[in-house]
Parts: structure tokens; C-alpha cells; sequence
């Protein structure tokens, strides 16, 4: 799948949808999402950066420091965070090259679909917690370069 790119691309900046259909297509976009996550080496990738506005994010959610699983969740919303917050460097594969350092809670609560329609609620903490509140931002059109502290860094050159 091709990745929209640009900070001020419309697709990137529009507010996603709902998902109500969950069927055979849904199963396999979230498929695709997240082979295409993987094969760019994203951490994580929401609906709108493939071309859909529709509130989907897939994660690569890291189980220790050598395991990871992909997770994906279908209109996830953020139903509580802790009071502590955390900032920490991040990039986003439709800024190629730019990071920057961005405030996010340490703990959040989400509330979610699972690919069957199924509603599910799952508590991340720290770098897992920070994909999740990034790809969430997507669905709402709000990219990384919006809330980080001070100026971006462009990288030298890419990976
Ligand atoms: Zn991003």
C-alpha cells in the first residue's frame, strides 16, 4: 500500500470516520495494514496514511525488548490516561525524515473494535501508549510536527 505523505495533505488532515461494516474487507485491509506497516518498518500506521479515512490504526506492540505482535484496533478511543506525561522522540512514515520530541501520557486506557466488531479495552504503557496516541492523533487529522516541542530535526539522510 502506498503511503500519503505530506503535512499538509488532505487526506492527512481530515477527520476519520467511524467503521461500522465489519466484514471481509475490513479483515483483509487490516491485513494489508499491517504488512505494510511491517515492510516499512513503521511501529505503527493509522487508515488515513494508506488513502482511508476511516478510524483504524494497526501497532507493532512490543510484548519485551525482543518481542513484538501486531495489534490492530478499529475506532479506538481513549477512554482514560494517567496524570504523568512523557516526552520522547518521534517520526512518522508520512513525514519521511523529520522527528521531533513530543509530550504524550505515560499510561493510557483504550476502548476499541476488534476486527470481528467485538468491543475491547486495553491498557498501554510508555513507548506502546505513545504509537497508540500518534496513530490516534491520525484519525483526527493532527500530525507529530503539530505538537512537538521546539523545531523538528530533519535527518541527514534516510535509513
Ligand atoms: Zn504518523
Amino acid at each position: 500500500m502506498p503511503i500519503e505523505t505530506g503535512r499538509k495533505n488532505p487526506i492527512l488532515r481530515k477527520k476519520s470516520k467511524k467503521v461500522v461494516k465489519f466484514d471481509k474487507a475490513l479483515k483483509k485491509f487490516l491485513k494489508d495494514m499491517g504488512e505494510t506497516m511491517l515492510k516499512k518498518d513503521g511501529v505503527g500506521l493509522a487508515a488515513p496514511q494508506v488513502g482511508l479515512n476511516q478510524r483504524i490504526i494497526v501497532e507493532n506492540f512490543q510484548l519485551n525488548a525482543k518481542k513484538s505482535r501486531v495489534i490492530t484496533l478499529v475506532n479506538p478511543e481513549i477512554i482514560d490516561a494517567s496524570i504523568a506525561c512523557e516526552a520522547g522522540e518521534e517520526g512518522c512514515l508520512s513525514l519521511p525524515g523529520e522527528y521531533g520530541v513530543v509530550t504524550r501520557y505515560r499510561s493510557i486506557t483504550v476502548k476499541f473494535h476488534d476486527e470481528k466488531g467485538n468491543q475491547r479495552v486495553l491498557e498501554l504503557e510508555g513507548w506502546n501508549a505513545r504509537i497508540a496516541q500518534h496513530e490516534i492523533d491520525h484519525l483526527d487529522g493532527i500530525l507529530f510536527v503539530d505538537k512537538v516541542e521546539g523545531e523538528t530535526r530533519k535527518a541527514e539522510k534516510e535509513k
